[in-house]
């Protein structure tokens, strides 16, 4: 459970043990006249003219009045009865005389007004745990989208045979050559390893697992269509292509003239800038494989940001 569960959880008791006490204060504080005898007026009066009576609770109601009480004599027996307004300054005058000890209490109303009247600091309080409970719920998703926006990286790497007869085709631009990569495809190690760091740092297996080299509707197409196909991956997990950076090393021919229309046609395919690639050509110095020219391959890392 993160910290922001736990302040919920805490609020979300809070919340709880306030709407409790709220709500037995407002059924209790008010309260209800305890029943009892129901003596008429008239016999209440004679009660106590008779000393019977020594204090009474007086529930205070918009249309009448609720008396209640315990007789001295009999000892420890209530009593309760309901008055008009009109004789109340008489029962009070009379209640005065014999020295009778009134409590006055307002009667909880059924006046439903008065009753939301009487909640409204329940329904506020309500209503700013509920606000808190929001602000902490967007608060989490902002961190989520946070922590979501953060950068990934993915690190690609190809290399293909050079054989002659082929044509030698780097970043989906053909250039004039008298070798080119041998590939089920068309052998294109930048566009390949372009494919591998997208998917890595989209954690969405690599070129093999997608396009699968033992498929034949891969034989010989451009690897441009790899590429196009990721718009598809990148999309279904929210995220998008940040930067490309790229090294693709052969001895020969020179890249660096074609760097423009490479981006430009990675770019179109990756549906993204040409800004956003950055392209290095180096040679191996005539040392292994690629220095003697047998071989190409190409080093890419590739960043995703969400979508
Ligand atoms: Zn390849």
């Amino acid at each position: 459970m993160n910290s922001s569960s736990n302040a919920k959880t805490i609020l979300f008791w809070i919340s709880i043990v306030f709407l409790g006490t709220m709500l037995w204060k407002l059924v209790s504080a008010n309260g209800t006249p305890a029943q009892g005898d129901e003596p008429s007026y008239n016999e209440f009066i004679a009660r106590v003219d008779a000393d019977d009576i020594k204090e009474v609770t007086l529930y205070l109601s918009p249309n009448s009045y609720e008396l209640t009480g315990e007789y001295v004599r009999p000892a420890n027996r209530r009593f309760h009865l309901t008055v008009p307004k009109e004789v109340v300054p008489d029962l009070l005058r009379q209640l005065r005389e014999k020295s009778v000890l009134v409590k006055a209490k307002e009667a909880r109303s059924g006046d439903w007004v008065l009753i939301l009247l009487n909640a409204a600091p329940l329904i506020l309080l309500v209503g700013f745990c509920l606000f808190l409970m929001r602000q902490m719920r967007s608060r989490g998703a902002q961190a989520l989208a946070t922590q979501r926006r953060g950068v990934r990286f993915g690190l690609g790497y190809d290399l293909h045979r050079l054989d002659t007869g082929r044509p030698f085709i780097v970043g989906g631009v053909e250039i004039p050559f008298d070798k080119g990569p041998l590939g089920h495809s068309d052998g294109d190690v930048l566009a390949h390893a372009i494919c591998d760091a997208v998917l890595g740092a989209a954690g969405a297996g690599d070129i093999g697992t997608l396009f699968p080299d033992t498929d034949p509707q891969w034989k010989g197409v451009s690897s441009l269509i790899f590429l196009e196909q990721l718009a598809k991956v990148l999309q279904d997990r929210k995220q998008s292509i940040g930067y490309i950076d790229a090294v693709v090393i052969t001895e020969k021919p020179k890249l660096g003239p074609h760097f423009a229309a490479m981006k430009a046609t990675l770019a179109k395919a990756l549906k993204i800038k040409p800004e956003q690639i950055s392209l290095k050509a180096k040679t191996n110095e005539g040392v292994d494989a690629i220095g003697r020219g047998e071989a190409i391959a190409a080093h890419v890392i590739a960043t995703l940001v969400s979508a």
